[in-house]
């Protein structure tokens, strides 16, 4: 008797309270035999459940408890064996369960609205041949033979098959006769439709109006070529009715037309003109393509000032990579991702690049997700979940903008894109290329310690100059009784660029018209009901949570004493855009918050208007302080640098040091020298004076050294535990039993791990903000010396207070970005 064969899974059902792997018994033959990485349909429980076979293995725990998988999803694996490792690894690096990773390497959408399909890759007759030689009964070969009419080159439904036909088609993928794979159902409109049409006939033979004539002209030039709709009715000048006319009459014909997703339609392919390197990006490649040339991992950080080239040194590195065979990554934060990073890209590498970004629909991102797997791809462009589109041999990665928040993701799994770039590299001898003009304090460190190896470009091309700094001390306005949010000086610069049709962006990090709201009799301040945060008002007449999205009309009176003094205090974007446009009567301002970027492709159309001129003023939050890299911006106006620094966060002057120095680097990038103003009540605080004085290195020194003494990142491993639940009792006594277990936990693994017990345990405690959603909130923070003892005992202690199931909600999250 052969040994029976066990598959090893992860079973994909989040209720599961652990991480842990479930045997099944594969039925041993051969044609039915699954690779490590594909999807099985297994039983679990009364019911059936998807999982994804890990390995296989000839011994189990309790042979006589196991039952056989029920059906083999995926013939050909949709995970790679490198991926497994990689998730294996992210599981203990990040905390999560293997589970809670499976949806970041599966295509996008495979669960929604997909089927599995077939498609031949030879003629029906080798078909034919091929199975008329295998020894089958008749009934069986007769049967099989009928599903098989169904098959066509392309993608088409696979229909239901019987176990002994599963073999045969095993049989016809292993002889490469047929291929499978998932396909967005048709009716998810995987792929889209458009109205084409085409001239019918040579002459018109009857009267047209000019307008009819006009549109057979144009049609009658394309040479027979279906033309879309849309493309004539822009070309022509007319509308849809004109194009029902001709085909009544029968000179056009109309047809539907199957076109692939392309997220690139609409946008014109221009080759841009290839700038000649300066000597510092010469410099910065000449490492990195020794680099890529070695067969070693090799990590950089590429520290170069705002405008200092570092795209065009991204773009070159790719070059270099697909010159040698390899594929590349190239993330940049989302916001990041404007069509002139894209534009960019696309007009070097042409149909090679996959764009992934959210503004895709579902099915664009599946599409480009199967190009990529199929090998048709060789660079990958996106946010950070790009990272895991399965790109099949990287040589090279690129994080743009390292220090952007975005590149952690803030839920589950809590993983770092940085971290698993760095992985990766190590993984494949990969290049890692992570670029900034305000490298995180992490990077930074890292630096200096040798373990990322540091370029610098401190120089703008062209030997453009960078912006002067102006501060304004809004203590002293306040003094002087000089109340407006906009400072005589701030005014007076504006006013020069508007008569000069200079452009003008102003950044303040508050969305909304008043962020809040009292009533100046009780002092009673307006809050969400679910939440322990003040609401915000909107214009024209909304009140609205900026944690749940609560929406409801602002109060006549004081809700608590029914006074009538309610004052809408704390100025917000739009508030500032309705002040802009008195202020300077006939100018073009235009605000970009989520609020007014709500919509697909407004981002993009923003940026067109600036890039044509049709904007004076953009004002905005954070929002317009990234990406944009426009000549005619002069003046940088930060209306109040101090949002971020009296935040109770450890990041607070990072995150201050990198808001001004991203904001004021989009001034002054064409040929005129850009001004930037500050305004601010702390001009001493050294986020501030350093940005003043160009002293970035001050700026590092004095938050490096905040940052040991207070043990925190990048110095300690920070983890925060964050429990929240709709009982407030049940919220605080499990943080309390939870923090108590990781404490006798942590001093039991100090025989194994000496450094385990200097971990030091803070808390628990109510969260700053203790309420999100009706739900209390309580966290612990752990700062820890070595990572390992924690990524040991905390799933162990998880996994516990999970099956004790008290309807607390906890997460791990380390290394926050939030501390709120
Ligand atoms: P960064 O990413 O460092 O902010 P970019 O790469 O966006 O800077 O470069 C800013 C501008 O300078 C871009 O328009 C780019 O095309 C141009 N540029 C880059 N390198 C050179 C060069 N060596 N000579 C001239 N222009 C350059
Ligand atoms: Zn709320």
């Amino acid at each position: 008797m052969k040994t029976p064969c066990y598959a090893r899974v992860v079973v994909n059902l989040p209720q599961l309270p652990g991480d842990c792997f479930y045997d099944y018994l594969l039925p041993g033959e051969e044609e039915w035999e699954p690779s490590p990485g594909a999807r099985l349909l297994v039983p679990f429980g009364g019911r059936k459940a998807e999982a994804v076979l890990w390995k296989k293995t000839t011994e189990t725990e309790c042979p006589e408890k196991v039952r056989p998988v029920l059906a083999v999803l995926d013939e050909e694996p949709l995970l790679s064996q490198f991926q497994l490792d990689l998730i294996d690894w992210m599981a203990g690096r990040f905390f999560c369960r293997r589970m809670d990773l499976l949806q970041l390497f599966f295509p996008p959408g495979l669960k929604v609205a997909t089927e599995k399909c077939w498609q031949r890759l030879v003629g029906m007759k080798e078909i034919e041949d091929f199975l008329n030689n295998l020894p089958l009964p008749d009934n069986t070969r007769r049967n099989f033979w009928a599903k098989v009419q169904g098959l066509t080159g392309e993608p088409t439904p696979l229909p239901a098959l019987e176990r002994e036909e599963y073999q045969l088609l095993n049989r016809l993928l292993r002889a490469g006769y047929v291929k499978t794979g998932w396909f967005p159902k048709k009716s998810a409109a995987g792929f889209r439709k458009v109205k084409t049409y085409k001239v019918k006939t040579g002459e018109p033979g009857i009267k047209l109006t000019p307008k009819q004539q006009q549109v057979f002209r144009y049609l009658k030039a394309q040479e027979g070529r279906a033309v879309p709709a849309g493309e004539i009715l822009a070309a022509a000048g007319v509308t849809d009715s004109v194009l029902r006319a001709l085909v009544k009459k029968g000179i056009i014909e109309c047809s539907w037309q199957k076109v692939s997703r392309n997220p690139f339609s609409g946008m014109p392919e221009k080759t841009l003109s290839l700038p000649s390197l300066n000597e510092d990006q010469r410099k910065a490649l000449s490492l990195i393509f020794s680099a890529l040339e070695g067969e070693k991992p090799a990590a950089f950080l590429l520290h170069g000032v705002t405008g200092s080239g570092k795209t065009e040194v991204y773009l070159r590195a790719i070059e270099e990579t697909l010159k040698r065979g390899k594929g590349a990554y190239y993330l940049v934060p989302e916001i990041s991702l404007t069509p002139q990073t894209v534009e960019r890209v696309r007009s070097r590498f042409g149909d090679t690049v996959a764009v992934f970004h959210s503004g895709l629909g579902l099915g664009e991102r599946f599409e480009q997700w199967w190009r990529v797997k199929r090998g048709e791809v060789k660079v990958v462009v996106g946010a950070r979940s790009a990272l895991f589109a399965p790109l099949a041999e990287p040589g090279l990665i690129i994080l743009d903008e390292e220090h952007e928040y975005t590149y952690k993701q803030e839920e589950t799994p809590r993983y770092h894109a940085r971290e698993v770039a760095k992985e990766i590299c190590q993984r494949v001898n990969g290049v890692l290329i992570l670029g900034s003009a305000t490298p995180s304090l992490e990077s930074y460190r890292e630096a200096q310690t040798g373990k990322l190896v540091r370029i610098t470009l401190p120089r703008r091309v062209l030997g453009r100059a960078m912006p002067e700094i102006k501060l304004v001390d809004l203590r002293e306005e306040f003094k002087a009784k000089r109340l407006s949010v906009l400072s005589p000086l701030l005014r007076e610069e504006i006013s020069r660029r508007l008569d000069r049709e200079e452009q003008v962006i102003l950044l303040l990090n508050r969305r909304g018209y008043a962020t809040f709201i009292i009533c100046c009799e009780c002092g009673h301040v307006l809050k969400c009901p679910s939440c322990d945060v003040t609401l915000t008002y909107h214009r024209p007449n909304l009140l609205l949570c900026h944690y749940c999205g609560l929406r409801k009309r602002p109060p006549d009176t004081c809700p608590r004493c029914r006074g009538h003094h309610v004052r809408y205090a704390g100025r917000g974007t739009q508030r500032l855009e309705e002040e802009l446009k008195r202020l300077y009567p006939g100018s073009r301002v235009v605000r970009m918050d989520v609020d007014t970027t709500g919509r697909k492709g407004r981002h993009e159309e923003i940026y067109q208007e600036l890039v044509r001129g049709e904007i004076d003023i953009l004002v905005g939050t954070q929002m317009v302080a990234k990406g944009l890299d426009l000549p005619r911006v002069t003046l940088v106006g930060i209306v109040n640098a101090d949002t971020a620094l009296n935040l109770p966060d450890f990041r607070c002057a990072e995150r201050t040091h990198q808001l001004l120095t991203q904001a004021a680097g989009r001034a002054g990038r064409g040929e005129k020298t850009g001004t930037v103003i500050i305004q601010t009540f702390n001009p001493g605080h050294y986020s501030i004076s350093c940005l003043r004085h160009g002293d970035e290195e001050g700026f590092y020194r004095r938050e490096l050294r905040f940052r040991e003494a207070g043990k925190y990142p990048p110095f300690t491993y920070l983890v925060r535990l964050v429990y929240s639940g709709v009982k407030a009792d049940a919220v605080a006594l499990a943080a309390r039993e939870i923090t108590n277990e990781i404490k006798k936990e942590l001093a039991r693994a100090g025989q194994e791990f000496p450094e385990a017990p200097k971990t030091e345990v803070i808390g628990p405690q109510p969260a700053i903000i203790a309420k999100i959603q009706d739900r209390y909130r309580w966290h612990t923070l752990l700062k820890a010396p070595d990572l390992k003892p924690l990524s040991l005992l905390l799933p162990r202690v998880l996994e516990q207070h999970r099956k004790k199931a008290r309807d607390v909600r906890v997460i791990v999250d380390e290394n926050p970005y939030s501390m709120l």
